[in-house]
């Protein structure tokens, strides 16, 4: 009988173990992919990871292809799919890897009511869940986490891409990816992400490539904006594209810098720990107390935050880089979220929803993790009263380059003068700032005050 491979987000043939286990199995394999957008809960992927997700399909279709197999795409909801797709093949057996948002728990556990799952680990460093602390609980704080996941890893080192895969006498029928609707219509808002991006395996591999070679180099370049600093692996990770084992091995073992490196790839791992512990976590403030935390209404304010018309320069052009190619620098995304919620008093889910819709990195466990963690909402600390100063960070991290690429209103002006540009003649089209630092920040520390005092 053949075997199906359910694949979700780990869109790749290399360090696969759903594929190894498949193939162990001697029969025929039938890859498919189901683009689930009923499953009750499901929140559907936003539109720059749709993107991601489209040309991911595309490019993994043609790697199936090259070693005789297939990619076959189905939609509707998961469980009724694959039911549907065995009872076709005569399959029994589904292998997959275990994912950890509540939607794919969920279609799990419907899933394996009818077919004999098998779940298997690889898309992190170390299976989630499998960590307690002394008192036998899962960690909250990350540091100890890390320091705890350090014992058991490295990470084994990853199994090679398969050379071949078996092929049904007949493949079942598959749908048109053209026909599913992924790809932006009218505006095609995806030019910038074009630009930037290769979605899928090979553009995964050779973005490590390139970045290997800079690793060293991460511990002092990573908070720079300006420069490529960081690995830009983000949506290759989160969509499965390469594995955090092939990353680790790929760069693994210098030391220094590169310690740094592994220890933002065990953030990745924490959010999913997170996100186990707190299922709701994207939507429901770890710290209860937060619930009564006064949020502003203020639309106009929250468009203005989105399109990257805020006044500050450095807020502006993190948000203009996300909107043009679907990623934003952690540094900058740290203080774009931090204004959202500390100056302009929003609500972190407001911030967390928007960069659902328009990171290609969107990823449930990551953005809630970041979100909280910047409000101070979060299960770990409260780190709400630090408020970032964008006018202090800007030229702290040598912004300027980074500013006059994306807010080319201000591209003419100096070093000096392009992160605050606030006492000059107001550069023509660029906007006041819709918020003065001081009366923000006193405004924040007094609602942060009262929802203490209530708790
Ligand atoms: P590198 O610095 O090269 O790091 C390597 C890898 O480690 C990343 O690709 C990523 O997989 C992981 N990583 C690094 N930092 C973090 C972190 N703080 N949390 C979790 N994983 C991390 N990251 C996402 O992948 N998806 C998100 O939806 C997301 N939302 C965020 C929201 C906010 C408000 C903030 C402050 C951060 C968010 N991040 C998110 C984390 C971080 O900004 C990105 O992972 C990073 O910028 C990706 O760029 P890179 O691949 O060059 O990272």
């Amino acid at each position: 009988n053949p075997t199906i491979v359910w694949l979700r987000r780990d869109l790749r043939l290399a360090d696969q173990a759903a594929f190894v286990a498949a193939l162990a199995q001697g029969g025929p394999v039938i890859p498919v992919y189901v683009l689930d957008d009923e499953t009750p809960r499901h929140r559907r992927m936003g539109g720059a990871s749709r993107w991601w997700l489209h040309h991911s399909l595309a490019s993994l279709a043609a790697s199936l292809e090259a070693i005789g197999s297939r990619l076959i795409l189905r939609r509707g909801r998961c469980e009724a799919v694959l039911a549907q797709l065995a009872h076709e093949t005569g399959a029994r057996t589904v292998h997959a890897l275990h994912h950890y948002e509540p939607w794919w728990r969920m279609a799990e556990r419907a899933v394996g009511k009818g077919l004999d799952l098998r779940l298997h680990h690889g898309n992190f460093l170390l299976p989630p869940g499998t960590l307690a602390n002394g008192s036998g609980q899962p960690y909250r704080i990350y540091t100890p986490f890390w320091r705890a996941s350090l014992l058991h890893l490295p990470p084994p080192p990853p199994v090679p891409a398969p050379g071949h895969l078996p092929a049904p006498a007949t493949w079942p029928v598959s749908e048109h990816l053209d026909d599913c609707g992924l790809l932006p219509t009218a505006p095609d808002w995806a030019g910038g992400m074009r630009e930037e991006w290769t979605p899928g395996e090979p553009g995964g591999r050779a973005r490590l490539e390139t970045f290997a070679g800079r690793a060293r180099r991460y511990g002092e370049e990573r908070n720079l904006p300006a420069r490529e600093g960081t690995s830009r692996l983000s949506p290759h990770l989160h969509f499965g594209e390469i594995s955090p084992a092939t990353v680790w091995h790929a760069v693994g073992g210098a030391g220094g810098s590169v310690d740094v490196f592994l220890s933002e790839l065990g953030w990745r791992d924490y959010a999913q720990n997170l996100i186990l512990q707190a299922p709701d976590y994207g939507t429901r403030n770890g710290r209860a107390a937060f619930d009564a935390m006064a949020w502003r209404e203020a639309p106009a304010e929250l468009a203005a935050w989105q399109q990257g018309r805020t006044g500050y320069p450095i807020v502006d052009a993190g948000m203009r880089q996300l909107w043009h190619t679907g990623w934003m620098h952690n540094r900058v995304r740290m203080i774009a979220a931090s204004f959202l919620v500390k100056h302009l008093l929003i609500d972190w889910r407001a911030g967390e929803q928007w960069f659902w819709d328009t990171l290609v990195d969107a990823d449930y466990g990551a953005n809630a993790t970041n979100w909280q963690w910047v409000a101070g909402s979060g299960l770990d600390a409260n780190m709400f009263v630090r408020i970032m100063a964008p006018l202090v960070q800007s030229p702290k991290f040598d912004a300027a380059a980074y500013i006059r690429q994306w807010v080319p209103e201000l591209a003419h002006l100096p070093d000096g003068e392009i992160h605050d540009p606030s006492g000059l003649a107001r550069p023509r089209g660029y906007p006041a700032r819709i918020v003065e630092h001081a009366a923000a920040r006193a405004r924040a520390l007094a609602a942060h005050g009262a929802m203490k005092e209530g708790e």
